[in-house]
């Protein structure tokens, strides 16, 4: 998870900057370390996770990561966490989770993406949350902050 902080700050702690970042373990190896791309690329898909998948799978030449541990600053989003669920990752493990920072990062009413994973698709995927909670909750608009309207992805 420090390495996904270190990652997540490339560019700064701004949280208008989206600070997020993720590596992905398999065998006991990073496979893949990537940060959010989505204002530089101009994608709304490239998450911290999803590029981190698009890195690992060209990496490895084989895009299931059967057995990999996933670190992320934040907790993934829906869009994310189905991703890891195709990919087959054995376990997510999560920083801030969404009573940490501004409702703005989730979805907006009541789904909660750890639902898909406890009630979908599979049995032997785990997902856990607060490893360095404080550190990682730091870089986002926490619930009290008023972040400016066009920060407000889910909305
Ligand atoms: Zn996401």
């Amino acid at each position: 998870m420090r390495e996904a902080l270190r990652v997540a700050m490339e560019r700064g702690g701004d949280p208008s900057l989206a600070p997020i970042g993720c590596v992905i373990v398999l065998d006991g190896k990073v496979v893949a370390r990537e940060r959010n791309h989505v204002e530089d690329k101009c994608d709304v898909s490239a998450h911290a996770e999803i590029e981190a998948l698009r890195a690992a799978g060209k990496g490895r030449k084989n895009g299931e990561l059967r057995g990999a541990t996933v670190y992320t600053t934040l907790q993934p989003c829906g869009m994310c966490t189905m991703a890891l669920i195709w990919a087959k990752v054995a376990r997510i493990v999560y920083g801030a989770g969404r009573v940490d920072v501004n409702s703005l990062y989730f979805e907006a009413r009541h789904i909660d993406t750890l639902d898909f994973v406890a009630q979908a698709y599979r049995e032997d995927i785990s997902i856990e949350g607060g490893l360095l909670r404080e550190e990682c909750a730091q870089l986002y608009w926490r619930p009290w902050d008023k972040p400016p309207g066009a920060q407000k992805a889910n909305l």
